[in-house]
């Protein structure tokens, strides 16, 4: 097999980076495991070592700092059949603790890299997640009061099946990645080395000093029979074969033509308790069965049962591409802490939109029609009146029509629930 690196994008580090070693051994780790390129992804983290996947000729994946094992987690799940590794400087490792920890307790079959050079080589040689205390570095005395992290420590505790320390400058560094490529389940491999460009400026470290420090540690050299398990994904996909196949989304059946040629906006300004974001749903699946695309986006306090209940409608024949209110057309107000909550919105309004209110609320001044609804002499309760505004909104073919409204409560709602609302609905289509 012929070398993977990318020839007319080759590595470039300061001179003497161990990360070149690795990237060279890594080189050859695919070549003596006989892999071809399209069979790998490389994910890399941020910093030197998030230049990975630019090096070589493999389907690759730069993210965010720390969050590259998700993103491999990702990989892994939807194409199992890909050798995925991941590249993580001791910067990623501590800004994405959290994902190592997961990824160690799933044991999902990929390979993580770290590429331990005791500080953020990048971008200016910071303390990190694995700097001595005793070091110095570019960020001041913070190293000094921080306890270093042992990655592989960690990794066997939260569960990790193939944990190795390693060289960055160790003879058999080739064997060893491969090893832990070829481990069925969750391998890292804590690769210590030098960074020349920073660290080594101020810290004396060279190849023996790391065999030295590694050799004083709890050895830690790969398979860790206490945490053998299946892989995590061949169990999700037996488990997950046996599941009833999930049910196709329902579709809207598109049965009518809009009332209106391009957009339309609808704010709906009620309290919680009165069913505003449920409104707000029936008229966008009224709106969808006329072909409308349609927009909902909702505001509410996060306390239960209590505060303003805000919903902002978008309705329109082009796509939407921002769901925020620029021109109303319609402004249902149907509470005064809706209201309220808007009041700069009414000074905006102009005679071509509407606000149906319902009487006896209080409205900021506006140039806007008022249309006022009686909802007490209806016999209607509070909870009643978004979708009593909205069945009057139908009766008056403004935004929607009858069988439009009926069509999106068939949709929405069954048994009682639909019987309950095609009465508010039949009462108030007729009222305006
Ligand atoms: S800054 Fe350090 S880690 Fe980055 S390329 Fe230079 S020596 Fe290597």
């Amino acid at each position: 097999m012929t070398s993977l690196i990318n020839t007319s994008r080759p590595p470039v580090f300061c001179p003497g980076c161990s990360h070149e070693r690795i990237t060279l051994a890594l080189d050859k780790t695919f070549q003596n495991m006989n892999i071809a390129g399209h069979e790998i992804a490389l994910v890399s983290d941020i910093g030197c070592s998030g230049l990975f996947d630019t090096f070589f000729n493999t389907h690759a994946f730069h993210g965010l700092h720390g969050r590259a094992l998700t993103y491999a987690a990702g990989i892994k799940m939807s194409r199992p059949g890909l050798h995925v590794i991941v590249t993580m400087g001791d910067g990623g490792l501590g800004i994405g603790g959290a994902h190592l920890l997961s990824a160690c307790r799933r044991n999902l079959n990929m390979t993580l890299l770290i590429l331990n050079n005791f500080n953020f080589g990048m971008t200016g040689g910071q303390f990190s997640a694995t700097t001595p205390p005793e070091a110095s570095v570019g960020s001041g005395f913070l190293n000094q009061l921080e306890r270093p992290l042992d990655a592989c420590q960690v990794a066997s505790a939260a569960g990790a099946a193939f944990v190795a320390r390693a060289s960055s400058y160790q003879k058999d560094l080739v064997d060893l990645l491969e090893q832990a490529i070829r481990f069925d389940g969750f391998s890292i491999v804590d690769m210590w080395g030098v960074c020349p460009g920073r660290y080594t400026k101020k810290n004396k470290i060279t190849p023996a000093s790391i065999g030295e420090s590694l050799a004083g540690l709890s050895p830690m050299t790969g398979v860790v029979e206490a945490n053998i398990r299946p892989e995590y994904g061949t169990q999700y996909r037996e488990l997950s074969s046996a599941l009833k196949p999930a049910n196709t989304p329902k579709g809207v059946a598109v049965n009518f033509k809009p009332l209106f040629s391009n957009r339309r906006e609808v704010i709906l300004l009620g309290s919680a308790g009165q069913r505003i974001i449920t409104a707000g749903e029936i008229i966008c699946l009224a709106g969808m069965s006329a072909g409308l695309n349609a927009t909902q986006k909702n505001e509410y306090n996060i306390t239960v049962l209590r505060g303003p209940s805000i919903s902002d409608l978008v309705l329109s024949s082009d796509p939407i591409g921002y769901t925020g209110i620029e021109h109303p057309s319609v402004v249902v107000a149907i509470a005064q802490e809706g209201i309220d909550r808007r009041k700069g919105l009414f000074a905006k309004l102009g005679p071509e939109s509407m606000i149906l209110a319902v009487k006896g609320l209080v409205l900021p001044d506006s140039r806007a029609r008022v249309h006022e609804i009686d909802m007490k002499a209806l016999g209607l309760k509070s909870q009643d009146y978004a979708m009593a505004a909205v069945s009057i909104l139908a009766g008056m073919n403004l935004i929607l029509n009858a069988d439009m409204l009926k069509q999106a409560l068939e949709y929405r709602f069954r048994g009682s629930a639909l019987e309950a609302s095609l009465t508010v609905m039949n009462q108030c289509l007729t009222t305006s």
